[in-house]
């Protein structure tokens, strides 16, 4: 059998390396992952270099936030790569790479030319996709799209010793040249898939200078949360999104492909042996599209699996009946793109096919229903206006708070509509990061604290803040650590309710099964019965001061502090920069 080694780059649960590991140990072959480094933050001090190609968020400091940032190898970690390198013998290597990981890609692909140079290296992922030409300058084949086919495929022909430049999917560079093989259609009936692969079997981890097989390190996320996919596919066509380009190179991904509801049941059912406990991210880019499908998958989550969740849904499906449906469920928040409070934005550059109408529909409509939500928003856009930006910041101010507000730049990956239409109209790849410090800062101030027409005005107007927007970057740090910390006592409160629900039952049914033992059975079972109850008592006693504790506590004025920032706080800020801008 064939011998693969996949690679996952700063990313630990990356699903299609363990979907595709999956298939490969089913098929019969010697598959292994690594996951070469973990996903990890990292704010940039303000001299610091930073690359367009990085997905940063802008926080409420002014500052940049690099998600993902591609920290670079160790001497020891090189070595320890090679050796496990040196173990393995694997005859192909396969690298998942996204656009900010491509100068590591390229080392870890030299890495493995010196140590094992008969093996064959291979690309895939998003960035690829996205540009295979360029790709397969620095590996022997590029894979594009999906790969579930191609992959089995490639191991078929190197166990059997046939060509590998027949598998599908895959662009080559030969006799000074570029190749390609035509892309295979997709796989339509997801059921016939094997779970993700989250066994400890063949499974590396590599990081701080150190190897371990088997078992994700002790910090990781993957001790604590489980990441699913209940469908592939997404119906719209968003600009700035890499699925909206995997259409064009993949036509049949147009219509959503849907798992069945048992399939999914089942994987869960194995995630729950293996874990215990687990936080539930459904990876599905929107989760909310079928109301009948969700009714059906909540009839047995709640019954068969119970853990606390959170998924993503959009302002098209964020219907009340739906939402209804995943507070029953327990869900602890949904994150919704808006991406753009100018309509102009929205829907001639990103074609959203959003209005703002429905967008404030959506946000009221998650708010009535009793759900945190968080809001994506795309800032730093070269296609902005003054004006897009000002209906984007009254637009914020209009959503129903408490909110969270995660604020990103624009990226231009490669050959994605967004970046072609750039190039068209002659803008520049990055903005005037100094000029929308003013912006991104008012965008979170507008999230957090109600501002009244005149403050907005004011704020809109004021030169100064706009040559320096430091004080508003304090205010709103202050204004949005708050709010989340209200956010967060929110949700730990919610959980704790449903713990206290839980214990009441199993009181409830332990005093039946006391009383109907003291009729029929014997003493001791009586005694040991008596002792479990008192246990459970004490801990919803517990539970409950608990609860009780936090409501009387620091915080119990919190939601209205948050309130009265504007008064307390606003008011007096505009005053003082008045005060400066005419001294
Ligand atoms: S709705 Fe979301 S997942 Fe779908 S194309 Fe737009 S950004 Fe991408």
């Amino acid at each position: 059998m064939a011998g693969i080694l996949l690679i996952s780059l700063y990313n630990e649960f990356n699903l299609g390396v363990r979907q595709m590991v999956s298939e490969l140990r089913d098929a019969g072959h010697d598959a292994w992952m690594l996951c070469l480094k973990q996903y990890r933050k990292k704010e940039l001090a303000p001299d610091e270099e930073w690359y367009p190609d990085w997905q940063t968020e802008l926080p409420p400091n002014g500052g940049r936030l690099v998600l993902s940032y591609p920290y670079p190898l160790s001497d020891c970690e090189r070595e320890l790569f090679k050796g496990l390198l040196r173990k393995l013998r694997p005859q192909f290597v396969g690298l998942s790479v996204y656009s900010a990981f491509v100068p590591s890609a390229i080392e870890v692909t030299r890495l493995i030319r010196e140590t094992l140079p008969d093996a064959l290296v291979g690309w895939g992922g998003p960035h690829v996709t996205l540009d295979p030409v360029s790709s397969s300058e620095h590996c022997d084949m590029a894979f594009v799209g999906e790969c579930d086919v191609p992959m089995v495929e490639l191991a078929h022909a190197l166990h059997h010793g046939k060509d590998w430049r027949q598998v599908p999917n895959i662009v080559w560079r030969e006799n000074g040249s570029i190749h390609r093989q035509p892309v295979s259609p997709v796989i339509k009936d997801l059921d016939t898939l094997p779970f993700t692969y989250f066994g400890s079997d063949g499974a590396y981890y590599l990081e701080d200078d150190e190897l371990v097989e088997g078992r994700p390190f002790p910090s990781s996320e993957l001790n604590t949360c489980f990441k699913i996919m209940t469908t592939r596919g997404c119906p719209y066509v968003c600009t700035f999104c890499m699925l909206s380009f995997q259409k064009e190179v993949m036509p049949d991904t147009t219509r959503l492909r849907f798992r069945s509801i048992p399939h999914v049941m089942r994987e869960l059912e194995e995630a729950k042996a293996r874990m215990g406990h687990f936080f539930l991210e459904i990876e599905d880019d929107i989760f909310t599209t079928r109301p009948e499908r969700m009714k059906e998958f909540f009839q047995h989550y709640r019954e068969r699996i119970g853990m606390p969740f959170w998924c993503y849904t959009h302002p098209n499906y964020a219907r009340p009946e739906m939402l209804e449906v995943l507070k029953q469920n327990n869900v602890q928040f949904v994150v919704m793109g808006i991406q753009s409070g100018s309509d102009r934005i929205a829907n001639e550059i990103f074609d959203r096919r959003v209005s703002n109408k429905t967008l404030l529909e959506a946000t009221r409509n998650i708010h009535k229903a009793g759900i945190r939500p968080f809001y994506d928003l795309i800032s730093n856009n070269p296609f902005e206006s003054e004006e897009d930006r000002i209906e984007t910041f009254h637009l914020l101010r209009s959503i129903p708070r408490p909110y969270g507000l995660q604020l990103v730049a624009l990226t231009f990956y490669p050959n994605l509509g967004i970046s072609r239409m750039r190039e068209e109209r002659g803008l520049p790849l990055t903005v005037d990061f100094q000029q929308y410090r003013f912006w991104n800062s008012l965008y979170h101030l507008a999230s957090t604290v109600e501002l009244s027409d005149g403050d907005a005005e004011y704020l809109l107007n004021n030169a100064e803040f706009r040559r320096d927007p430091s004080l508003l970057e304090r205010f709103a740090t202050h204004a949005k650590a708050w709010t989340r910390e209200i956010g967060d006592l929110k949700a730990l409160n919610q959980t704790h309710l449903q713990e206290v629900h839980r214990l009441a039952d199993r009181v409830r049914a332990l005093e039946e099964e006391l009383t109907f033992i003291k009729a029929r059975r014997g003493f001791r079972q009586f005694l040991w019965l008596s002792e479990q109850l008192r246990h459970l008592k004490h801990k919803l006693v517990n539970w409950r001061s608990l609860i009780h504790a936090r409501e009387e506590g620091p915080h119990k004025n919190a939601g209205a502090r948050t309130d009265s920032l504007r008064e307390k706080a606003i008011s007096p800020l505009c005053n003082q920069a008045k005060k400066l801008s005419s001294s």
